[in-house]
């Protein structure tokens, strides 16, 4: 899932409001700051986006957000970041079901944006404690207490001086006692070692030569389809999921085949708003890619040239034909209907 970022300037109505709000905002502030285990940023900013690090994701947590559910996620994106490399800097944040739980957090959400980075544009890239209100600015958290869901978001942009990423993760659909937790974390997790391939810094707030290479509007297929299939492979692997697991999941997403067949729109022109899912379709695609080039060629070798020659250029030297090829034998393949395609899923 991918976090939609608005930048509508609503600075009037919030030079308004924002005196108001930042008594507020100190108090907060103040709170945070007696909490000793608040993470300190004194080192000067060195950008380390792409590296392999040795830091853990930073968390932070809605008061009325379990200390479990924040273990289990960080047990889950250990896995992954075991599997696929530990890249940074990220940050988890957690929502739970509390609206005022979720003011609190985006109060803090914002103070730690400060404290970090003193460009952090409070107009623009804070709620100012007007989570639902018109006037005010904007914050990541609000929309998943309602409607759940989780998300990546990636910080790169000209005008800040710390770049980062973060995963929002909510308590609800899935909730962490459902199974679906743990691939949905692992899910998100790929988007981030996705996007820590791509270095373009997003000018005036413009994303399109990220999404032209990974996904965003640009190209859900084949990030979300990558996401989806490498985290249900990834989960598939691991002691106690019963072996038939990847096969059902995969049989389920093969519904969605009929969909695709009879939009007829081709994968690589869906988005998010078509009628069809694209995660489903894309995951299958993902599988079929993985099943004729490799795991390795596909996580490995695509992504490490994916920056350098772009979308169209990696995909070319690492799956010997063009994304329209791929996609033509793709369809085909599908053709064969679910049982053939069964075969190729381990
Ligand atoms: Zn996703």
């Amino acid at each position: 899932m991918w976090l939609r970022y608005s930048f509508e300037n609503k600075m009037d109505s919030i030079m308004k409001k924002y005196q108001i709000y930042i008594l507020a905002i100190l108090i907060a502030f103040a709170v945070s700051c007696s909490n000793s285990t608040e993470p300190k940023y004194t080192e000067a900013f060195t950008d380390t986006w792409g590296e392999i690090t040795s830091d853990n994701p930073k968390t932070f947590a809605a008061s009325d957000v379990s200390q479990a559910t924040i273990d289990l996620t960080l047990k889950w994106l250990k896995t992954a970041s075991d599997a696929w490399g530990n890249y940074g800097p990220l940050e988890i944040w957690f929502v739970g079901d509390s609206h005022d739980a979720t003011i609190e957090l985006d109060n803090l959400w914002c103070n730690t944006r400060q404290q970090i980075d003193p460009k952090w544009n409070t107009e623009w890239d804070c709620a100012n404690g007007d989570p639902y209100g018109s006037g005010s600015g904007w914050s990541p958290f609000y929309r998943y207490v309602d409607d759940g869901g989780a998300a990546v978001a990636t910080y790169r942009r000209d005008y800040f001086d710390y770049y980062f990423l973060t995963i929002t993760m909510s308590a609800k659909y899935p909730s962490p006692s459902e199974t679906d937790y743990i691939p949905v974390t692992m899910h998100e997790y790929f988007h981030v070692y996705q996007h820590s391939h791509i270095m373009d810094i997003e000018q005036n707030g413009d994303k399109t030569p990220r999404e032209m290479k990974n996904g965003g509007s640009q190209k859900p297929w084949f990030s979300e389809g990558g996401a989806e299939y490498m985290a249900q492979l990834l989960y598939s692997k691991q002691d106690g999921v019963e072996s038939g697991y990847l096969k059902e999941r995969m049989t389920r997403k093969f519904d969605s085949v009929s969909d695709y067949k009879s939009h007829g729109v081709r994968l690589d022109a869906l988005t998010y708003d078509s009628p069809v899912s694209t995660y489903d379709v894309g995951a299958w695609f993902i599988a079929y890619l993985i099943h004729n080039e490799g795991e390795e060629t596909f996580r490995v070798d695509f992504y490490k040239d994916l920056n350098d020659l772009g979308f169209e250029g990696s995909f070319l030297k690492h799956f010997g034909k063009s994304t329209n090829e791929y996609v033509d034998a793709f369809d085909l393949f599908l053709d064969t209907g679910l049982e053939e395609a069964l075969i190729i899923i381990p």
